[in-house]
């Protein structure tokens, strides 16, 4: 084996977060930062050889402050403040600001808590009565989205600083940063993290041989984290990993121009998810040069993840059809006329908290995890980084919100978090 590189802190995981978090540890620390975490798998071949995958490998993830919590809108509209600055600094073209829609009952509780969010974070929302709606989106029809009797749908519109970004052209952007200010960028997969009890410090042992000394260790691995026992004392975080299917359909340049004013949309049915909730991102050009509208589901059609196997599984395959058909069939109801080319599917999980915010603590002296994106972790995820770089630099919490409300929980009750003694190599 090679001798030990060391830093100050080491990143495990270098996808959306793990990528901005390592941009805010190295413009405080320069190159006494590194950030480990395998690039994209491109082939079938890479595929069949790991179990490690993340949740960025696409070219779509919907933007927008408006959101079911206040922490969820407030992380986001923090980040969409930076998007425009990170753009530029890089050249690396990410996001589409061309706003956000739900679409959703009237009298739901849901529109009641988005227009709450909007008010408490500070963002300007319309809403559109149905009559407006069918004005302003005519190649929209509301008519496939079931009401309870005496309600209609509306439209709550965020117009700027809503859209869509490049979750792949985002993490190119953030480690572009990072690497600028000297942060390490070490493409590999962390096998072993062991701590050293008496010099307050870690070993990270990789697939490819290397070790890497840090005297802290900013977890960032995503769906690993559940299925890793990387935290000590044979600690597991309670982390639900739930299979996401999102169907590709390619369109022609003449359904294209039909769908030119779109926003993102979020279509929320009403107080239950009986299977037509949704979220359906503009037509974007993926890297075959086509452009394609993207669809992905509600909670209906989730099914939980608990092995490495399944984990592979699921990234290596193409899905169930009933939920690929199901998908397809909402885009036709909701944009009639829709000439499709071709369809596509794509697989990817979630990783879900029971307590619906995302994890970012210190799990041990020196040892920080974050993680748990709910399915909204693409839009938030530079002031997610920026979160996790101001804990692990202090080594306890660091930001404007309450720290509890990003407190891990873990699996088995009986566990505690504090004091933990930190595991023997
Ligand atoms: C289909 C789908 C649609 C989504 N849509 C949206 C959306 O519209 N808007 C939104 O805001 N969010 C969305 N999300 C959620 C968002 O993509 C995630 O919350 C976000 O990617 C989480 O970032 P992360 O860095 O925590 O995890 P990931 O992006 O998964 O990154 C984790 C990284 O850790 C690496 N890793 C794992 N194990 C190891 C190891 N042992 N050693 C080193 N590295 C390791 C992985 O390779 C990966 O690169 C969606 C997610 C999915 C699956």
């Amino acid at each position: 084996m090679a001798a030990a590189d060391e830093f100050d802190v080491c990143i495990v995981g270098a996808g959306l977060w793990g990528s901005a978090a390592a941009k805010y540890c190295s413009a405080r620390l320069g190159n006494s930062v590194c950030l480990i975490g395998p690039s994209e798998p491109t082939t079938k071949q890479d595929y069949d050889s790991r179990f490690v995958f993340g949740a960025h490998y696409d070219e779509g993830r919907a933007v927008g402050a408006i959101s079911s919590t206040f922490e969820w809108g407030e992380l986001a509209r923090r980040s969409a403040g930076n998007f425009s600055n990170i753009e530029q600094e890089t050249g690396i073209h990410f996001y589409s600001n061309v706003g956000s829609m739900w679409l959703t009952a009237q009298e739901s509780s849901l529109s009641q808590k988005l227009l709450d969010v909007a008010n408490q974070t500070g963002i300007h929302a319309t809403v559109l009565d149905q009559e407006k709606l069918h004005q302003s989106y005519n190649f929209l029809s509301t008519e496939s989205i079931p009401l309870q009797k005496n309600t209609e749908i509306v439209g709550i519109i965020e117009k700027s600083g809503a859209g869509y970004l490049s979750p792949r052209k985002l993490v190119r952007a953030q480690q572009m940063l990072a690497h600028r200010q000297g942060c390490k960028i070490v493409d590999d997969i962390v096998n072993r993290l062991s701590c050293h009890d008496s010099q307050h410090s870690f070993d990270l042992i990789t697939e490819g041989g290397k070790i890497i000394h840090a005297k802290k260790v900013l977890l960032c691995a995503g769906a690993s984290l559940a299925l890793e026992d990387f935290l000590p004392g044979g600690l597991q975080l309670d982390l639900a990993l739930k299979t996401q299917l999102v169907v590709l359909m390619e369109i022609a340049q003449k359904d294209r121009d039909r769908l030119l004013d779109m926003p993102s949309l979020h279509v929320h049915e009403g107080e239950k998810d009986l299977g037509l909730d949704c979220y359906i991102l503009p037509p974007i050009q993926y890297p075959d040069g086509q452009w394609y509208l993207k669809i992905g589901h509600g909670k209906v059609g989730e099914e939980e993840v608990t092995s490495k196997e399944q984990l592979k599984a699921w990234y290596c395959g193409c899905g169930d059809a009933s939920t690929s058909d199901r998908l397809t069939q909402r885009l036709q109801d909701l944009f009639p006329g829709l000439n499709p080319i071709s369809l596509h599917t794509v697989t990817c999980v979630t990783a879900c908290t029971p307590t619906g915010h995302l994890y970012c603590d210190m799990v041990a002296p020196g040892l920080g995890v974050l993680v748990g994106g709910n399915g909204y972790g693409a839009k938030s995820s530079d002031e997610i980084g920026h979160m996790g770089a101001n804990m692990i630099l202090k080594g306890e919490w660091d930001y404007d919100m309450p720290k509890d409300k990003f407190a891990v929980q873990l699996k088995s009750p009986e566990f505690t978090i504090s004091p933990l003694k930190p595991q023997q190599k």
